[in-house]
């Protein structure tokens, strides 16, 4: 199969996957979840005019001449706090003690702040200052409108949506679901850290890496080991994860070696392979497959590999899983402080940082840049692409793609 190129490859793979099948959530528990369906709301937010301050209710026209010099004294009829219904009708010359959230009384059109009143004489309160018909009065529906669209199909749900859903009397929400993504590291030579190391062997540091990155998609990462290079051994642990999550990560074995055995796995499992290597530098050995609705991401090994394809091509998957439409990279308008060269015939992910100098945003690459320099990735913010054969010169304008 030929070489794909990089939008060939984010093409298939967005087309291999689907958002989840909408599922009832609780509130707590769809925190991150997409909205799955739109959300009309019964309620009206706020469900009745209510006071925006703490004060007293009053006519308007009682008070229109009220000044410093010039208090105008009126009978304290009640008192309305929060959570009660208005038990007093305000008739000229009248007002009601009232709290921030408590219904406006019947004959008051406007709140007085309790800071420009001084309480007189006993069942009395100076007015300091005049008020308009309709100030410090919250009206029914201004937020949300009964009936009205509140949150649209599609929204992911930070705590503000949330607590929006709430305030509206949602119990549950339809969501997308958080994918289940399995990660399974491959290589005789891995040892969790932890152990001892023996001769040739080292400490796995994708299982983390990965993890951490399916978390940070907002999936659930489902952690499945680390499987030794034998076709019986991948055979069992892809074939449980391809049974028990959405979707699956492997980490290396996918290179042209000997022991690279995780496509023929992939194979014998029945999954369909969708393209094989990529033009990108690093991660040109990446797999796509699928199995029915499932789909396996085959990534390389080499630690700055995995994460820049997963970065680049398994994120944007995840995310239109979630249900979400934007499923880009954050980015961030730049200049080169250094020179950006590609001399080779695939895209380049140059892992670079950003540097404020006055007021400017400069990136500038890292100077080791090896698929397997992992402090080339620990200490970048960005990656630069670097479309092949080109130069650029420092001080151009460049698009640094931003690492979450
Ligand atoms: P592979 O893609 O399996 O050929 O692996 C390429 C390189 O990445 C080798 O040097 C591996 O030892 C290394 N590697 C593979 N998997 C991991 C891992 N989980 N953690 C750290 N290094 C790894
Ligand atoms: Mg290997």
């Amino acid at each position: 199969m030929n070489i794909c190129t990089v939008p060939e490859a984010r093409e298939q793979v967005l087309s291999a996957v689907r958002p989840r099948p909408a599922r009832k959530e609780s509130l707590a528990s769809a925190l991150g979840c997409v909205l799955a369906a739109d959300l009309h709301t019964a309620l009206s937010l706020p469900g009745w005019d209510n006071s925006a301050v703490d004060g007293y209710a009053v006519r308007a026209a009682d008070v229109s001449s009220a000044g410093e010099n010039n208090a105008i004294h009126l009978r304290i009829a009640g008192e309305i706090p929060a959570g009660k219904p208005a038990s007093v009708s305000i008739e000229p010359q009248t007002c009601a003690r009232i709290f921030t959230g408590a219904p406006i009384p019947t004959g008051a059109d406007a709140v007085v702040m309790q800071e420009q009143t001084r309480l007189h004489t006993e069942g009395y309160v100076a007015v300091l200052e005049a008020v308009d018909s309709g100030e410090n009065i919250r009206r029914a529906g201004e937020d949300v409108t009964a009936g009205a669209l509140a949150l649209a199909a599609g929204t992911l749900l930070g705590p503000a949506q949330i607590g929006l859903a709430a305030a509206l009397g949602a119990v549950e929400l339809s969501v997308h679901p958080r994918p289940r993504v399995g990660v399974l590291v491959t290589g005789a030579e891995l040892v969790e850290p932890g152990r001892p190391l023996q001769a040739g062997q080292i400490y796995d540091s994708n299982s983390f890496a990965l993890a951490g990155y399916v978390r940070q998609a907002g999936c659930e990462p489902v952690e499945l080991g680390i499987a030794d290079d034998t076709k019986e051994d991948l055979q069992e642990k892809i074939d449980y994860a391809l049974s028990e999550c959405d979707a699956v990560i492997t980490v290396g074995g996918v290179s042209v070696g000997a022991y690279d055995l995780v496509k023929d796995v992939l194979a014998e499992l029945g999954c369909e392979q969708k393209f094989w290597k990529v033009a990108m530098r690093p991660g040109k050995p990446f797999v796509l497959a699928t199995r029915g609705e499932k789909v396996a991401f085959g990534l390389p090994g080499n630690p700055v590999s995995a994460a820049v394809t997963f970065l680049i091509l398994v994120r944007p998957a995840l995310l239109k899983m979630r249900g979400l439409n934007d499923v880009e990279l954050p980015v961030a308008d730049a200049e080169t402080a250094e020179e950006f060269v590609n001399r080779g015939e695939r895209t380049l992910y140059v892992r670079a940082r950003r540097e404020w100098i006055g007021g400017k945003c400069r990136v500038r690459p890292l100077p080791h840049q090896g698929s397997h320099v992992l402090s080339s990735i620990a200490n970048a913010d960005c990656l630069v692409e670097v479309p092949e054969a080109i130069r650029i010169a420092p001080g151009t304008k460049v698009r640094a793609l931003l690492i979450p």
